[in-house]
């Protein structure tokens, strides 16, 4: 079939793939027996990743095949097939009240739940990966599955119960080497409004505003986006008094900062543009680009010589668009058992990511940029020595080390469970 609408990744949408499939959890499974040639067979859900498309190789797409999206009775939880993106999800629940907490946009799709998303509300209400009760989908082998959480993932149990932990935890943040999943159900959460403050600051202003964030216990994060200017983005449960009364007082603390502005919106479907602030040039033609995130516990007394480093990576970046930014997590997220998913930084506090960016068709420039960002994640790599494998680079040399600082000592695990599941490597490498 051809391609059913364009990608929102602009690299993505301008490579020539050899072919797209849509099609039911069945067909695939009798099409991967068939045997489906060249590997990896790529998978796009939102298509906002690098890699959901690219040249010479089949993309699964299933933004048309897998579009339910079922409320239950109680409106506690929901099915949604994996070809929706976080707006459809987020619009289908607002009207019950309900919400799952989803990222600073709501345009990227499955991919988001799947690969350990992170997002304004991870710290009150967890990641949405740690709201899925069940999964259905297609190995990497043809076999169709469709599990549910484990009710006590702690306890020992029979060795076919063990393997079902193990399943599910290598689908929760490692599903696209394994398995394409084709439906989520997800608990949901009640949609309670927030209270976004943005701002423009100076990297005097950043060091405050982070030093602050890393004492908050309460539903306040703090994201910030470093580009021509450095934008500060806070985000708070409106019935939060706690949060509210932080995010006043860092205020105070910061004295001017330009474009200062606080907002209610009644939930994440509402909430403004992150990123907007940090740049005031509109992009001139195309842009092509690579992201990287990585993990990392609280900065401390690291941040000052950190924040220097990032100054002089930002004034040298080769390209107006690349750009590093960085989300707040802890709290929520990190009550999570490191045992149970294969998003193991649970003690992570940061995700700093970094955009190389250049014109589409500038090989030069793709060359410039992607060792901008080799050099910031080695800058990074100190204080953050954790990946978020949120864009998977299987086609970049830093791919292998990526894995690695993933997963780490459960990477094992993880290839044991690709060699059952995924033997002959349909999907990308581990
Ligand atoms: C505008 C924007 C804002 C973002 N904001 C945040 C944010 O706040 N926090 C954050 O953590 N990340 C954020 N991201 C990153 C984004 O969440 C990840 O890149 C995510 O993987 C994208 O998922 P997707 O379905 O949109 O993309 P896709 O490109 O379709 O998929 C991404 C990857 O996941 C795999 N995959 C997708 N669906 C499946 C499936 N059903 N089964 C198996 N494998 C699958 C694909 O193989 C692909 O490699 C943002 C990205 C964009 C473009």
């Amino acid at each position: 079939m051809t391609k059913l609408a364009a990608l929102w990744n602009p690299m993505a949408d301008d490579s020539q793939p050899t072919g797209w499939i849509s099609t039911d959890a069945i067909h695939l499974s009798n099409l991967i027996r068939q045997g489906i040639q060249p590997t990896p067979l790529l998978v796009c859900a939102g298509g906002t990743s690098s890699r959901c498309a690219a040249d010479g190789l089949w993309t699964l797409d299933l933004r048309a095949r897998h579009r339910q999206l079922i409320i239950s009775e109680e409106g506690d939880e929901v099915e949604i097939g994996a070809g929706l993106t976080m707006a459809e999800v987020l619009s289908g629940l607002q009207i019950h009240g309900r919400s799952i907490p989803v990222g600073l946009s709501t345009v990227p799709g499955c991919g988001f739940v799947l690969t350990g998303g992170i997002g304004p509300l991870s710290r009150s209400q967890g990641l949405a990966m740690d709201h899925i009760v069940g999964l259905r989908g297609v190995w990497g082998n043809g076999n169709i599955f469709d599990l549910s959480a484990p009710t006590n993932p702690a306890s020992p149990g029979t060795a076919s119960k063990n393997e079902t932990h193990q399943q599910w935890k290598g689908l929760l943040g490692a599903a696209p080497f394994l398995a394409v999943v084709t439906a989520i159900r997800l608990r949901t959460q009640k949609l309670t409004p927030l209270v976004i403050w943005r701002s423009v600051c100076s990297v005097q202003q950043l060091e405050i505003a982070i030093e602050a964030a890393e004492q908050w216990e309460h539903s306040a994060s703090l994201q910030w986006a470093w580009n021509e200017n450095i934008e500060l983005f806070i985000a708070c449960s409106a019935n939060d008094p706690a949060a509210i009364k932080a995010v006043e007082t860092l205020k105070t603390l910061l004295g001017h900062c330009s474009e200062s502005s606080m907002t209610i919106v009644p939930g994440q479907h509402a909430q403004p543009l992150f990123g907007a602030l940090a740049t005031s040039t509109a992009a001139q033609g195309r842009i092509h680009s690579e992201v990287s995130s990585r993990l990392g516990p609280a900065w401390g007394q690291r941040v000052p010589s950190l924040l220097r480093d990032l100054n002089q990576l930002i004034r040298g970046r080769p390209h107006p668009r690349c750009q590093i930014s960085a989300q707040q997590l802890g709290g929520m997220s990190s009550q999570i058992p490191v045992s149970r998913t294969s998003f193991i930084h649970r003690d992570a506090i940061w995700k700093p990511w970094v955009t190389a960016a250049w014109s589409a068709g500038d090989p030069k420039g793709r060359e410039q940029a992607l060792d901008w960002l080799f050099h910031a994640n080695t800058i990074l790599t100190e204080s953050c020595p954790g990946v978020h494998l949120t864009q998977i680079h299987p086609h970049l040399p830093c791919h292998k080390a990526e894995l690695n600082d993933a997963f780490q000592d459960w990477l094992p695990g993880l290839k044991h469970l690709k060699s059952h599941h995924d033997p002959y490597g349909l999907l990308p490498p581990l």
